[in-house]
Parts: C-alpha cells; sequence; structure tokens
C-alpha cells in the first residue's frame, strides 16, 4: 500500500505527539525542541566523562548521551550520575547500547534513558547473505523480544524512557536480507521493537532513523511518520516523538551543510521533537548549531499553528514518491555571456547538474573594479564555477551599467551569463544585454502584458525567468492562492512561445511549502520549465545562521527533486563570491545532486574510538579532498563502523589502540594496520582500486 505524505507538504504543521519525559526534562507534545549531544570521552573515565558532561550541560545540552559498551561502563554511569548530582548538574543522561543487552539492563538503574540500536540489539550484524523463510524468521524475532523484554520491564519500573534508534547501515542480517539497506527496512526494523514495547504495556518510546545520507534519513522518517499514522487509524498507539540527526556527517561546514539539510528539512515538515547534531568535532560545537536549526523552525511552527492556512488544491502531488528521490523532469534552457564561445553556453535543467548562480545586487558603478574583484574570487576557486551571475535592475540609470559590466567580466575571463531581474516595463529595453530576464508575476499580473513579454522576450533570443510572487507563508491563505494564481498567469503566458526559453522560480518568504506549491501546480499543468531555487539572507545574519538557512531551505527542496539550480546572494563585497558559490556547491554536494570534492563520512566519536577523530579526519582530508566523487569513512570503533559508514567507497575504521582496519565497501581489507602507517595504506588501496589522482 502506498502511503500518503504525513502531514501537509504545502502548510506543514508540527506532528502532534505525546510527552515522554526523560528525568526533568519533557519532550514532544507542545515542548521546545530538545538539543541533545554525546560525549566523546572514554566512559570509564569517570572524571573525564562528568566535566564534559557538564561543559555540554553549560552550554545548553539539555540531554546527554553516553555510550555504554560493556556491563563495566554501565555500571561507571552510576558514579557519573551520582557525581554530576553531587555537583548540582541535574541534565539527564541517556545510555547508547549496541550488541550488549546485558549492559542496558545495568544503565536502566542509572539513567533516565536508554538508547537501542534494533539492527544489533541482540541480532546478528555479519553481513551475512542468507534467505530466511517465515518460520526461521519468526523464532529469530520471538529470540529478539526475549531478549527485550526484561528491559522493558525494568524500564517501566523505574521511570525510564527507551529509544528504539535504527542507523542506516546497521540493520540486523535478517532484515537485510528482506528489505535491504533502505528506508523501509529501517522502518520495520523499528516497528518490530516497538510491537514488543507496547505488548509489555511501555510506551515511553522515542524513535530515530538516521543516516549519513540526509536523503535517506528524510525518507526514513516520513516513512516512519507515515507508517505510524496507519497504525493510528488501526487503532494502536502512533504518536512517539521523534529524535532527528543525519550521523557521520563530518566536520566544519560540510558537517553544518548535511546536518542543517536532513534535520532542517524534516523539522520544516513537523516531524522531530528531538536534535542531535553530529559532528566530528567537540561536541560542545555542536550545541550552538542545533539551537539555530531548532529555533527558527519553532517559530515557523508557532507561525503555522496560529494561522492554520488552507491552501488551495494544486492538482497534482509535488513529487511522485515521498519515500524516494527523483528529480522533477524538466526541460532544458540555455544561457549564455556576451560574446561566449559555443563551449560556454549553460544549458539549465533536463539533464544538466543543478547549476549554481549568485545575486551580486546591483550593477556595479565601477564595472571594472567589480569584474576584477569577481575574476579574483572565481580564480581562487579554480575546482567550481559561477554559471549564472544575478543582478537586480531597478531603473534605466541601472540598465544603462549592465552593458559595461557585462564587457569587464569578459575582459575579466568571467564567464558567466547574466541575468536580470527587473520591472515589466523596463525589460523589453534591455535586448543584447544579458542572456535572461527575470520579471515578476503577481497575483493581479496583466496576461496580455506577460504574452507580450514573452514574446520580446523571444523575440530577443533571451531566456525569461517568471519570479513568481505570492507570500505562501502559514500567516498567509491568500499568498498560496496569489501563488497559484501567479503560476497559471506565467503558464498562460509561456504557451504561445515557440521557443520555450522559460524558466520559474518563487520570491517567498517559506522557500519549502512555496515552492512545493508551484511544483504540484507545474505538474498538474504539464509544465515542466526549469526551477530556480533563490535563496534570500535574512537581515543581519550571521555566516553560520546563513549557511544553516540556505543549506536547509535549499536543501529541503533539492532533496525532493525539485530545483534545477540554486541561486545565492553575494554578501558581505564581491571578493567573497568565492566563498557564497562554494556554499552553493556544497548544499549541492550535502544534498547528493551534484559532487565536486570527495565526500567524508566521519563519525562524531564516542566513547569507544580508538583515536583522535578530529586530528585524524583533518589529516585524511588534506591529503584526499581532491578525489572528485569518493566517499571515504574514518570511523572510530570496528563495533559500529564499518556498518554505519553505509555507502562509503573506503573505510578507515579503529580496530583496536594504534591500528586501523582498512575496508572498500563493507569488506574489510587490511586489518591491524599500524596508524602511522594507515593513511599511506589507504592512499594506496584507493590507487590500486583506480580511483586515485595527483593533486594539482
Ligand atoms: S562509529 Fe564512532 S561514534 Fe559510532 S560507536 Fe564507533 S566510535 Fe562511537
Amino acid at each position: 500500500m502506498k502511503l500518503a505524505f504525513p502531514g501537509d507538504p504545502f502548510a506543514p504543521l508540527r506532528r502532534p505527539t505525546r510527552v515522554v519525559r526523560v528525568g526533568d526534562v519533557a519532550l514532544g507534545g507542545d515542548n521546545p525542541i530538545r538539543i541533545q549531544s554525546m560525549t566523546t570521552t572514554d566512559t570509564q573515565d569517570v572524571a573525564a566523562t562528568v566535566a564534559q558532561t557538564e561543559r555540554l550541560a553549560a552550554a545548553g545540552c539539555e540531554i546527554v548521551r553516553i555510550t555504554a559498551p560493556s556491563v563495566r561502563d554501565a555500571e561507571a554511569l552510576g558514579e557519573i550520575r551520582a557525581e554530576l548530582f553531587r555537583r548540582g548538574v541535574r541534565v539527564p543522561l541517556v545510555a547508547d547500547i549496541h550488541f550488549t543487552p546485558n549492559a542496558a539492563l545495568v544503565a536502566a538503574e542509572h539513567v533516565e534513558k536508554v538508547r537501542i540500536n534494533p539492527g544489533n540489539f541482540a541480532d546478528k550484524k555479519k553481513f551475512e547473505v542468507r534467505e530466511y523463510d517465515d518460520a526461521q524468521w519468526d523464532d529469530e524475532l520471538a529470540r529478539v523480544a526475549d531478549r527485550f523484554r526484561p528491559l522493558l520491564r525494568r524500564c517501566k519500573e523505574l521511570g525510564r524512557a527507551l529509544r528504539i534508534g535504527t542507523n542506516h547501515g546497521s540493520l540486523s542480517d535478517r532484515v537485510m536480507n528482506r528489505y535491504g539497506d533502505t528506508p523501509r527496512g529501517m522502518v520495520e526494523s523499528a516497528l518490530e521493537f516497538l510491537d514488543v514495547s507496547e505488548d509489555e504495556g511501555f510506551h515511553d518510546v522515542v524513535f530515530s532513523m538516521k543516516s549519513s545520507n540526509p536523503q535517506v534519513a528524510i525518507q526514513a522518517y516520513r516513512l516512519l511518520a507515515a507508517s505510524l499514522s496507519e497504525r493510528a487509524r488501526q487503532g494502536k498507539p502512533g504518536d512517539y516523538p521523534f529524535h532527528v540527526g543525519v550521523t557521520e556527517a563530518g566536520d566544519g561546514e560540510d558537517g553544518r551543510i548535511k546536518s542543517a539539510i536532513g534535520i532542517g528539512s524534516l523539522l520544516a515538515d513537523g516531524l522531530g521533537d528531538t536534535i542531535r547534531v553530529s559532528l566530528t568535532e567537540d561536541p560542545v560545537k555542536e550545541v550552538p548549531v542545533a539551537r539555530a536549526i531548532a529555533r527558527r523552525v519553532e517559530s515557523r511552527w508557532a507561525d503555522a499553528e496560529r494561522s492554520r492556512v488552507a491552501v488551495p488544491d494544486p492538482g497534482a502531488p509535488f513529487v511522485d514518491d515521498p519515500y524516494e528521490h527523483a528529480r522533477r523532469a524538466s526541460e532544458s534552457v540555455a544561457s549564455a555571456a556576451i560574446d561566449a564561445k559555443p563551449s560556454h553556453v549553460i544549458e539549465i535543467g533536463g539533464d544538466a547538474p543543478v547549476r549554481a548562480e549568485l545575486s551580486i545586487g546591483a550593477p556595479p558603478v565601477d564595472p571594472e573594479a567589480a569584474a576584477w574583484r569577481l575574476a579574483d574570487a572565481f580564480g581562487a576557486r579554480r575546482e567550481i564555477a559561477c554559471e549564472g551571475l544575478r543582478l537586480d535592475v531597478a531603473d534605466e540609470a541601472a540598465l544603462e551599467r549592465v552593458q559595461p559590466f557585462a564587457e569587464a567580466l569578459a575582459r575579466h575571463g568571467v564567464a558567466a551569463p547574466l541575468a536580470l531581474r527587473m520591472s515589466s516595463e523596463l525589460a523589453p529595453h534591455a535586448k543584447d544585454l544579458a542572456a535572461r530576464w527575470i520579471v515578476p508575476v503577481a497575483l493581479d499580473a496583466d496576461e496580455v502584458m506577460l504574452s507580450a513579454l514573452a514574446r520580446a522576450a523571444e523575440a530577443a533570443g533571451v531566456a525569461l525567468e517568471w519570479s513568481l510572487a505570492g507570500a505562501a507563508k502559514p500567516s498567509d491563505s491568500t499568498g498560496a492562492a496569489a501563488l497559484v494564481s501567479a503560476v497559471e498567469s506565467a503558464w498562460e503566458a509561456s504557451r504561445a512561445l515557440t521557443l520555450r526559453r522559460v524558466l520559474v522560480s518563487v520570491a517567498a518568504e517559506r522557500p519549502v511549502p512555496a515552492l512545493r506549491l508551484v511544483a504540484a501546480r507545474m505538474r498538474a499543468l504539464g509544465w515542466s520549465a526549469p526551477i530556480v531555487l533563490v535563496h534570500r539572507s535574512e537581515d543581519g545574519a550571521s555566516d553560520e545562521s546563513e549557511l544553516l538557512h540556505a543549506s536547509s531551505d535549499l536543501g529541503a527542496l533539492l532533496c525532493d527533486g525539485i530545483g534545477d539550480a540554486v541561486a545565492l546572494p553575494v554578501r558581505g563585497g564581491l571578493e567573497r563570491a568565492g566563498d557564497a558559490l562554494a556554499l552553493a556547491y556544497r548544499i549541492l554536494q550535502g544534498a547528493r545532486q551534484r559532487t565536486t570534492w570527495t565526500e567524508f563520512i566521519s563519525c562524531p566519536s564516542c566513547g569507544r574510538t580508538l583515536f583522535d577523530l578530529e586530528e585524524t579526519t583533518a589529516r585524511i582530508k588534506a591529503q584526499t579532498q581532491h578525489l572528485k566523487g569518493v566517499k571515504i569513512a574514518i570511523m572510530g570503533c570496528i563495533v559500529n563502523g564499518p556498518g554505519e559508514m553505509a555507502d562509503a567507497d573506503f573505510g578507515y575504521v579503529g580496530s583496536g589502540p594504534g591500528v586501523v582496519n582498512l575496508y572498500v565497501g563493507h569488506e574489510c581489507v587490511e586489518r591491524h594496520v599500524p596508524q602511522a602507517q594507515a593513511d599511506a595504506r589507504l592512499i594506496d588501496l584507493i590507487r590500486r582500486h583506480g580511483r586515485w589522482v595527483e593533486p594539482e
């Protein structure tokens, strides 16, 4: 049975959930999104773990997870809990359990919540390929349930909460063989454990469905929400809160971008009651990132709840299948800079990669200096190309500055086509000046005038981008109706053209629901013009906020398969154009739309970690980040590392103090390599598999 999208994709509200108490902290229901993190110290080093937990709590972390790989670690949790209480730190603790049901039972005595992974709680995980018939399946499931029941009973007696936390890549052999390593397998695996919990009358359950691939995480959480709604329709409880996160996101900007794409997209759809941003850095640094993502979404949820808009039916879904990524089909539109060589023609839409454009404001008063600054900024980023420059042309005086600027760009070797954003009155005067006109289309658009404009663009040989206006924000029902009406006006005006050199963008405060509505209405009309995703900065946003906001909004749409180009503003002067361009490409890579650099999957580290992950990741990155399209995992331990590195091509995994195992895919090809030799052996492995290129 095909499940519907969980919630309203065009006017999302927070998913209603029960409240689950974790010590003094209530999560779910109307509570704020709770921020959590995990310690990276050795759990048996009680002093270090207490100190790090205290730092996390002081930074605003509301729930702290600590790994308990053995019974002795679980016992240490008792000392940690007691010492924290002695110091007046009441932050709830969560024991992280993999493979050791006995440790879970001990941990439940000391901490407020226990996290188990259904893939390895009591099931096998040996990457064994084997068919299970129904009888074998049921026997295995009954055995797992028997191991699980004592923990549930003890948690119930002690008032502990439980997280059923499934991870992509660490499903049990049993589930993997039936469902594959898929979002469906992740959900089925979690629901098996929910069945046992409900059978024991235990309902203080929180779910997670993490993956290092934001697309997989988004699909799995959506599918879980839809499956739980289906259970609710059958009279079973389905309102369990979600812990949302992207695992092994890595470090630095890429880690933040991936987290914002995955977590931000899910929260935007109302899914998520507690979040953890996993970075390969000091865990304290995760807290402000998580808080920034959470607080922005909470204000949107409040806004949506207050207004509860009725969005007009667009007549078609916004995607074919919300549980599987497929890029929206579109026609391709070509554009080129003035006097560009044929090799510099840029196709947008169709099979072309999702393009990266920059909005640089008004045409510069000093074209030579501006072109020089852009050339300099782009020259420092030779691996990426600016594929369009967007200018805001307010009046005729600004229009007159376009030609000298275009000529200066050509002199400085900047080959990006120009797109001019201007009024419909001004556009016909812009003949020959640019590759594209960007013209606003509002609710009261005059269709006769729009048609004339479309014909003028066609006669001038330029592409036309309809910038659809209509707020479509949750506090504005008429905004959604205006947007639908703007789509129809633009479609009518474009229909008469013989050459369909038309694109669509949306000027909306809430781009995700707005663009989905536009994509759905265009689908209903049979209109496949490419869509440009334009990000607008919020006033006064810091660089980190800008990165998180752009990643959440653009990433959510890209993961939905919507978007043929992204356009980011250049902030802080044209000399920073390279930074804005790099952010655009990093978002495209994070959303798995366009690969420019090596993809790094690195775990955040925890008490199991066998080497300095932050330093090792930085060292390996420095040597391998030029390998376009190669995925390298750097994982702290062999207990979870090989499973959770999911779809990496090569793996570097701690296998003991001072030694690592090297992997090709999931196959361990070199064991216990001394760490001093491991970087060179990894590079040698990449070379032997034909994936190495020398850095320029
Ligand atoms: S892979 Fe990393 S974060 Fe996960 S359990 Fe191992 S060391 Fe901890």
